[in-house]
């Protein structure tokens, strides 16, 4: 599950359900993924390819056109791109996006772009100025500032070379024994990642008091399925884990053989644990929440862990005084302890050799980054360079979120909009109240408590009043990323010791996020500054632009409440079921219908949607859009086409085939032209806008219609 585990939980809100899925976020593979989300447009000529066949156009309309059903998703792409044109009637998406999609088309695509990343472009350029000069003299600012230098400065980094890592692999290979092992595990001035780890999280059972929840280590195919049944994305990312692990250890002076071995020793281990993790697909169960909700003392923790060192290593910070622990996976926890012992030790130090090549690929030199961006590519079709300062500016995203999110509101945030945005909000709240009291499939009392935790929810819009303080982030020492990152770990358990006894403490989304969420741990609406720009929000957008924007987002997020998940967790996200079991049937029946019409669409021959991994998220949307269709019934006028039309264009977006694969298996959203023509064919005030009738493919007959709410 968390993976990038250092900067996951530097990052962490806990179980937050947000609008898009950044692959960073989510995508477990042992990489240090600072500027995945960033796509970089070339304006490149397609060369021929090397055997002299002219590959200009292989268009992606081929393969999509063989299966695509019941529309074409245009947003594939390959060398060239050729849109075929469509009416409204037929497929929306496509209509109302064919320029932009033709335009962006032009340019050699790196793996995707959407609108997402050209607000986040805006975004990043707009922190790039505030980090590139003048020197920022608040710490919130000069903290930013040298790690953002750092990044850039490509000499210092050359000169380092690989040194800070050799200086951990050198640990590593001194290990001779258990102890030795236990050791190098707790460490020094911070522990070393290893096979689990400490992760403070709000106790499900009384989200205002933390719990110390004891997680598994992330695994290099990111999913535990892979392990049991490898799929075409797990082949892929395999072989590039392996290609960049094997090249880093060759740069590290080891000889190819040796570093084949230790590669298979990685995946010894990993096959031998990965049983016990719970898969993608369990993750997104409606239970899973309740499953990994498993309190723990710390003398059950202590017979649970057996000989392995996760109480030395609570006890040498300090942990050990949280007053709650809990063990989300506890059969890990207990093949963990079963399977650490002399016997393993060889193939312990060899898979932490190769994560660690893994990880610091991009802390590293000029060498090291080259692999690592060979991987990018290997694994999403991920071209060409990054400018320095984009990955200056996704570095200092990933590792001082808050402090930077300081700096952004300070520069980039006014109190109209934050006002502009908590209206949007209130009619959107009210709109569901009365939704909600005529809804006739929950039962009075859970509608009552369906109200209760609406009247409940917290607003946090746009930028706090009042901004958390970050002096006790001290980098001064610091000289090189590596060594970033180690004060910060120090700095994190630092805070652990000082939260995990008192009240939660929740975090803002950072001001400069480009997405928006629904946090079920503490029933929030978050919408960050950073989504307030492009096709999602202007301040002198009409009333119908904002709505098919912003307003759309914000209706989907808080639906989120009130889905399977958010029927699990009450009005303060105490985790208590509030459903009754009649309540949960009717839901899931209409659910199912979801499922079942979403696996019947297929993308492109080969290529299914998944309903099950989609449900969710699709009536979150459908929701939303019930919700403003509603809200626009009461305004006379309201301009429908220029609605639908911002709704459209919410969703442009281009990507490579294997981007496309990739959020299929991987992302709890829909892909993008599905959010737009699954949605919109299920409402009448659609037809009607653009006189939809049978034969039409954007037509869906009334009882094959998908409606939950
Ligand atoms: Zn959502």
């Amino acid at each position: 599950m968390v993976l990038m585990k250092f900067k996951m939980k530097l990052l962490a809100l806990a179980m937050a359900c947000a609008f898009v899925f950044l692959p960073n976020a989510s995508e477990a593979s042992k990489i240090n993924d600072a500027q995945q989300t960033t796509v970089i447009l070339e304006k490149e000529e397609p060369k021929g390819s090397a055997d002299g066949t002219d590959q200009k156009y292989i268009s992606a309309n081929k393969p999509i056109a063989n299966g695509g059903s019941p529309w074409l998703d245009v947003s594939v792409i390959d060398k060239k791109h050729e849109v075929p044109s469509f009416s409204a009637k037929d497929n929306f998406y496509s209509y109302n996006n064919d320029y932009w999609i033709k335009q962006m088309g032009e340019y050699g695509i790196s793996s995707s772009y959407d609108v997402f990343n050209e607000v986040n472009s805006k975004v990043d350029y707009n922190i790039a100025n505030l980090l590139e000069t003048p020197v920022q003299f608040s710490h919130d600012g000069s903290i930013c500032q040298k790690v953002y230098k750092m990044v850039k400065n490509w000499n210092r980094r050359d000169k380092i070379g690989l040194q800070p890592l050799m200086d951990d692999v050198n640990k590593i290979e001194a290990i001779q024994t258990l102890e030795d092992m236990d050791n190098y595990i707790i460490g020094d001035e911070v522990p070393n990642s290893a096979f689990c780890e400490p992760d403070l999280q709000p106790d499900l059972n009384d989200t205002k008091h933390y719990a110390m929840n004891i997680i598994p280590m992330g695994l290099t195919l990111g999913d535990a399925a892979e392990y049991s049944n490898m799929t075409v994305l797990g082949k892929r990312i395999k072989n590039a884990n392996d290609v960049a692990a094997k090249k880093m250890m060759m740069l590290a002076k080891y000889d190819e053989e040796t570093a084949k071995a230790k590669i298979e020793a990685m995946y010894r281990l990993e096959y031998a644990l990965a049983g016990t993790m719970y898969t993608r697909e369990e993750a997104s169960k409606a239970d899973y929440l309740q499953k990994t909700n498993n309190p723990v003392t710390l003398d059950e923790l202590k017979e649970m862990a057996g000989r392995y060192p996760i109480m030395a290593y609570l006890n040498k910070y300090g942990l050990d005084q949280a007053e709650r622990f809990s063990v989300p996976n506890p059969a890990y926890i207990k093949a963990l302890a079963a399977y650490y012992n002399e016997d393993h030790l060889q193939d312990m130090k060899d898979t932490l050799i190769v994560y660690r090549m893994l990880e610091n690929m991009e802390m590293l030199n000029s060498a090291a980054n080259d692999i690592a961006m060979e991987h990018n590519l290997a694994v999403r079709g991920y071209k060409g360079s990054v400018p320095d300062w984009v990955r200056g500016v996704e570095y200092v995203k990933a590792v001082l979120p808050g402090p930077l999110s300081n700096l952004y509101a300070e520069a980039y945030c006014s109190k109209e909009v934050k006002q502009d945005i908590e209206g949007i909000i209130a009619d959107v709240t009210n709109y569901y109240k009365a939704m909600l009291q005529d809804e006739t499939f929950f039962s009075p009392e859970v509608r009552q408590k369906a109200i209760t935790k609406l009247d409940n929810l917290k607003v946090r819009a746009v930028m706090p009043d009042k901004p958390k303080k970050w002096n006790d982030i001290k980098l001064n020492k610091c000289k090189n990323l590596i060594d970033v990152r180690n004060a910060l770990l120090k700095w994190e358990i630092g805070e652990y010791i000082k939260k995990m006894n008192g009240e939660v403490e929740i975090n803002w989304v950072p001001s400069y996020t480009v997405n928006a969420m629904y946090n079920i741990a503490d029933n929030s609406i978050n919408i960050p500054a950073g989504i307030l720009n492009g096709v999602f929000y202007y301040s002198d957008y009409t009333y119908e632009e904002k709505m098919g924007g912003i307003g759309m987002i914000i209706a989907h997020e808080i639906s989120h409440g009130f889905d399977t998940t958010g029927s699990q967790f009450d009005e303060n996200g105490n985790m208590k079921e509030w459903w009754t079991p009649e309540d949960k049937a009717a839901y899931n029946e209409r659910a199912k219908k979801v499922v079942d019409y979403l696996n019947s669409i297929t993308v492109y021959e080969g290529l299914h949607c998944n309903g099950e991994i989609n449900k969710g998220e699709t009536i979150a949307d459908i929701g939303g859009m019930q919700c403003i269709l509603s809200i626009a019934k009461n305004k006379p006028d309201f301009n429908y086409k220029q609605f639908f039309n911002q709704y459209g264009k919410l969703w442009q977006s281009v990507y490579t085939k294997e981007f496309g694969e990739l959020q299929v298996n991987t992302d709890p959203h829909p892909l993008p032209y599905l959010r737009v023509n699954v949605i919109l064919q299920q409402f009448d005030k659609f037809n009607e806008t653009y006189d939809i009738k049978p034969g039409d493919k954007m037509y869906l007959a009334p009882e094959n219609r998908i409606l939950v709410w």
